[in-house]
């Protein structure tokens, strides 16, 4: 360790060496030891599309089921999985987990397509899209079981990259969404480029949109952005009727948020389907 001393006199530690700390050495080990130990669990949120109400993908969401700690949300393990590169490994765990669910829906009639989150550091692994046809081959999957979710500023950390990854995804047949939309700097002539069919708009603007003229604003000029460019959209975050409507007016897509349900687990999400109001529809992907 390269240690320097701050004028107060400490010893203070190079924040880039901040991966190397004894503290993240063994949550390092701790994420391992939880891959391993079937610790990770995907949770499922349902999108419905505002044609018909009906729910056809669902969103997975990974938690980590800490034997001591209770459930740990995402926010607070991938991003340092993603600073040490330790999201490789996690990203093959969702994708195989994935699968492999999907393959279960489909024995029980409920053939649920199921998006996945990909994050920046994916997106710079030139294997990514051999992952995918791998683990595709080997549960015999058709590409409409998954569609990808990767957040506007991933895409601009490397935008030469990215999109090379993203159109041999694209060429396996892949659906892919620009996540968290609004929030990440990409410029309109290079979003023209990306090979995406649908852009979801983040929820810092429609938690409020309601109150916040402002943010109206902005949610209905990407709906009006993302069908002048072909492509569908989805808001995230939609907590009540009143957004719902809003959004409905403003003739978007699809919603996902907690007014319709929160993430559940799969054993949860299948007795929701079956009790809720919302009823699964299968997307035929004409
Ligand atoms: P995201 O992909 O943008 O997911 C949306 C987040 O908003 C989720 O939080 C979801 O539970 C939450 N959410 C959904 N509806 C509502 C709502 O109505 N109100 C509010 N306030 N929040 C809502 P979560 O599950 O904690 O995930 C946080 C982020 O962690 C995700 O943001 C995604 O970037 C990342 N993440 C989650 N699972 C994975 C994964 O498997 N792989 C990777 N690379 N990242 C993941
Ligand atoms: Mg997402
Ligand atoms: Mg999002
Ligand atoms: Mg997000």
């Amino acid at each position: 360790y390269t240690a320097k001393r701050s004028n107060s006199g400490y010893v203070v530690y190079d924040p880039a060496l901040k991966a190397h700390t004894q503290q993240n050495l063994s949550l390092l080990a701790e994420l391992r030891h939880a891959i391993e130990h079937d610790e990770l669990k995907l949770y499922y949120q349902p999108k419905v599309k505002l044609k018909d109400n009906t729910i056809s993908e669902v969103e997975a969401l990974i938690r980590w089921i800490h034997p001591k700690r209770g459930v740990i949300p995402p926010d607070q393990f991938i991003p340092f999985a993603e600073s040490t590169g330790f999201i490789g490994i996690i990203t093959e765990w969702v994708i195989q987990q994935a699968l492999h669910q999907r393959r279960a829906w489909q024995e029980k009639a409920l053939p649920l397509t199921i998006s996945i989150n990909i994050s920046a550091r994916d997106l710079l692994n030139p294997k990514l899209p051999s992952v995918f046809s791998e683990l595709m081959n080997r549960y015999q999957a058709e590409p409409h079981w998954l569609s990808l979710e990767i957040t506007e500023s991933a895409i601009m950390t490397d935008p030469k990259s990215a999109l090379e990854v993203l159109n041999q995804l694209r060429i396996k047949g892949l659906r892919m969404s620009i996540d968290d939309f609004g929030t990440g700097y990409s410029s309109l002539a290079y979003l023209k480029k990306l090979p995406v069919n649908e852009l979801k708009i983040d929820k810092s603007f429609i938690t409020d949109m309601e109150n916040n003229p402002d943010d109206a604003v902005i949610v209905r000029s990407t709906i009006d952005l993302g069908h002048n460019m072909g492509l569908t959209v989805i808001a995230e975050g939609v907590e009540n009727q009143a957004t719902w409507d809003a959004l409905a007016h403003m003739g978007c897509d699809a919603i996902q948020g907690y007014f319709v349900s929160r993430p559940l687990a799969a054993e949860t999400l299948e007795n929701w389907l079956q009790t809720s109001h919302w009823k699964f529809k299968e997307d035929h992907h004409a």
